[in-house]
Order: structure tokens, then sequence, then C-alpha cells
């Protein structure tokens, strides 16, 4: 009987849910107060250069919020929407021209960009000093050294939620799925630089779950949708779910989202689709500690750090 009783209380547990949205939300106000107090005439406030190029539907989503998020907390900004036929020498001369105005903060290149152009070597035209993203090679250079730099902002708001959600990272086994540029490498880096012991997963990792549920921490950025399921993860851990898929099917909907299913297929009927994350949330919410929900998790965060390094850019250059 007893461990009948016991069987039903583990059934029922429920994650804490991370509140990303509060945190978002605290880290642009201290900025907005850091932009009031540093500049007080509002033309001289920090400004933001966002370059798109094409007509990709989410990237122009995804500029738009950050522009909004800008104008909030009062940092200045310019939108360069390109059409997708230009070239790369002609982005690599608006990028010169961005460079070499003095009154440009923090230049950021929304990815992706079109075919035809290469993103690497894009990047490499940026002034390292106004790479808010940082994802110039000597600003990841500088990570990986643990020296000062702009760091990548997704991994930054991660460790932020981590940080203010006093979650301990120092001796926490930490796991990161995904090798990705802008978020599975920088994570690992910053784990490691907060001192935790850190493994990489992959594509290629074999026996991907023995790895996982030995995680204290357990960061998944992969892009596959509900891929991290209750027996991937250990009694307990924190799961940041950083992975941002879109999905239509009703069927599938009812499957990752237990009791708030309903909520959800409400939501596709309206819109065409919801999003969930790389980890299975009701699964996970049998056995995870926390998590962070999707959306409502990392992806406010990744904004609210972008304004955090435009600040920074800015402080550095000009006082
Ligand atoms: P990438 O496609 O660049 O990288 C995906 C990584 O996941 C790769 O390292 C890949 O391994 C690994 N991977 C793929 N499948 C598996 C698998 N079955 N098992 C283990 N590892 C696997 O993606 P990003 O890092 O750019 O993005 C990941 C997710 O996060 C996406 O859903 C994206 O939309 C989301 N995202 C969300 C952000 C936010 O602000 N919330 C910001 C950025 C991304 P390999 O290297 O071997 O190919």
């Amino acid at each position: 009987m007893a461990s009948e009783e016991k069987s039903t209380a583990q059934i029922s547990q429920r994650a804490e849910l991370l509140d990303g949205a509060r945190i978002a939300d605290d880290i642009k106000r201290e900025v907005a107060a850091e932009i009031a107090q540093l500049w007080r005439k509002p033309e001289q406030r920090p400004c933001l250069a966002a370059v798109r190029v094409g007509d990709d539907p989410a990237s122009e989503v995804y500029v738009k919020n950050k522009i909004r998020a800008c104008e909030e907390i009062g940092i200045r900004s310019e939108h360069h929407a390109l059409p997708g036929s230009t070239t790369a020498s002609e982005l690599r001369e608006l990028i010169g021209s961005l460079n070499a105005r003095n009154e440009i903060d923090g230049i950021l290149v929304q990815m992706p960009l079109p075919g035809g152009i290469d993103q690497a070597a894009i990047i490499e035209t940026l002034n390292p000093a106004k790479d808010i993203d940082g994802f110039h090679p000597v600003n990841v250079g500088r990570l990986a050294l643990g020296r000062p730099t702009f760091v990548p902002c997704t991994p930054a708001g991660i460790i932020e939620l981590l940080t203010r959600s006093k979650i301990p990272i120092r001796g926490a086994n930490a796991c990161v799925v995904g090798r990705s540029q802008i978020v599975g490498r920088p994570m690992a880096q910053l784990l490691i630089q907060n001192d935790a012991t850190v493994t990489i997963c992959h594509s290629r990792t074999q026996d991907l779950k023995s790895v996982t549920t030995q995680a204290d921490i357990l960061v998944v950025a992969i892009g596959s949708p509900g891929l991290i399921r209750r027996d991937y993860i250990k009694s307990g851990a924190t799961v940041i779910d950083v992975g941002m898929n879109k999905i239509s099917d009703e069927s599938v909907a009812r499957a990752l989202f237990g009791d708030e299913a309903e909520r959800r297929l409400e939501i596709i009927k309206k819109r065409g689709y919801t999003l969930v994350g790389d980890v299975h949330p009701a699964e996970a919410d049998e056995v995870a500690g926390r998590r962070t929900p999707v959306p409502g998790g990392v992806g406010l965060l990744t904004v609210a750090m972008l304004m955090r390094n435009t600040v920074k850019a800015a402080g550095k250059r000009r006082l």
C-alpha cells in the first residue's frame, strides 16, 4: 500500500516552471535604468542597427521583437531590411558603413542569410566591438579563454536564469545537448566558467540517455520537437529547453502537452501551429525538478540579453 501511494505521488509530480518572462522583464528594467542614468539626452542613447536580408517570416518576427524591446527600454534602433537578391559584397558594404558610423553601438545580422551568402565570412566583417551577438571569432576566442567579451545572448540568458532562480551551478553535473556555435558550444563554455562539470552531446553521441540521466542541469538545444522524454531526465534535474519548434498536428499536440493540450489545440486552431521545445513537456514534468516552458522560457531572455550587450557595447566605446 505504502509503495502504491508512493508511485501515485511520483506520477503526479509536476516540475516547477522557471519563469523566463519575469526574469527577462527584470533584466530589461535594469538595463532601462542604466540607460536613463548614463545617457540623459535621448539622442546620445545606445543605438542598435539590425540587418535582415530576404523575406523569411520568422526572421522578420525576430527582428521586430528586438526592435520593439529597444523602443521599450530606450535604445535607439535602425532596421535595414534588404531584398533577397542582395549580394555578399552589398551586404559587406552596408556592414562596413555601420562599423564606421560612431553613433552605431551594436550591429545585429539576423540569421539565416539567403543561400549563396557565406554567413561565417559576413560575421568576420563585423567590428568585434559592435558584435553584440558575440559571434565574431575574436569574441568566440575571448569566451574560450575565459576573458571578458560579448557572450552569445541565448546561453548568457540561461546563466542569468539559473543564477537568479538560485540553482547551484558550481560542482553540478551539466549536460548540453547540441554543439551549435550560437547555443551549445558557448553554453558549455559558460557552464565550465561557472564551475560545472560539463558534458556535450550531439547527433553522433552514442546512448544519449545514459549521459543525460547523469545531469543535474540538462540544457537541450537540438531542434527536434519533444525528443527528450522522461527516461532521458534525472529525477529532480533542472531542464532548460532551448528548442523552438512549430507543430500543427493535433494528435502530436495531445501526446506532448498533457493537461495543457486543450489550450494548445485552441492555439493551433487560431494560428495554425503551436510552439514546442526539444523536451517532451508532459513527460518532463513527471521527473524533472524544474523546467523552462516553451514559449515563455529561454526565448524572452535572449532578447533581454541582446539589450544588455548593446548597452555594454555603448559603454565600452563611449564612456
Ligand atoms: P543547430 O541545428 O545549429 O544545432 C543542433 C544541434 O543539435 C547540433 O549540434 C546537432 O548535432 C544536435 N542534434 C541534432 N539532432 C540530435 C539528436 N537526435 N541527438 C543529439 N543531438 C542532436 O541548432 P541551434 O543550436 O541553432 O538551435 C537548436 C534549437 O534551439 C532550435 O529549435 C532553435 O530554433 C532553438 N533556438 C532557440 C533560441 C531561443 O532564443 N529560444 C535561440 C537559438 C536557437 P550535430 O552537431 O552532430 O549535427
